[in-house]
């Protein structure tokens, strides 16, 4: 098994630890990630919940995922970095965002995802597939 997926927020408050391989890792293009995160999308890294352990400290904003299934969207309430999602039936997966990784460089997207949100200046990789909402597995 690889090493472990850690990373944490700016300030360092909240801190993760995800063992194992990802599931997925994927660009959202949504607007609530276009939102949540401040930027053109959000590349994030998707675990099976039991993968993931968060530190005491995360706070979660919970939302209407538009699946059916509420997303809680995971930030330091210090900084406000945004470090993870909750998503899926059950918070079935927990997603935490390449960028608050202690190694970035792991990220390696397959997909881009809600492209269909996607803003003019937003260019993707040609490289990856693309998704007009969900990923369809
Ligand atoms: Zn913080
Ligand atoms: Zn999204």
């Amino acid at each position: 098994m690889s090493e472990a997926y850690e990373g944490g927020c700016l300030c360092g408050a909240v801190r993760y630890k995800a063992e194992g391989e990802p599931l997925f890792q994927m660009n959202c293009h949504c607007h609530d990630c276009q939102k949540w995160g401040g930027a053109g999308y959000a590349p994030v890294m998707a675990f099976k919940q039991a993968q993931v352990a968060y530190s005491d400290g995360i706070a979660f904003y919970e939302s209407d995922g538009g699946s059916g299934s509420p997303i809680q969207r995971g930030f330091c309430p210090t900084c406000g970095s945004s470090v993870a999602l909750r998503v899926g039936r059950d918070f079935a997966f927990s997603v935490v965002t390449a960028s608050s990784l202690d190694d970035p460089a792991r990220f390696t997207p397959a997909h881009d995802i809600f492209t269909a949100h996607a803003h003019p200046w937003d260019h993707m990789d040609p490289e990856l597939g693309k998704h007009e909402g969900f990923l369809k597995s």
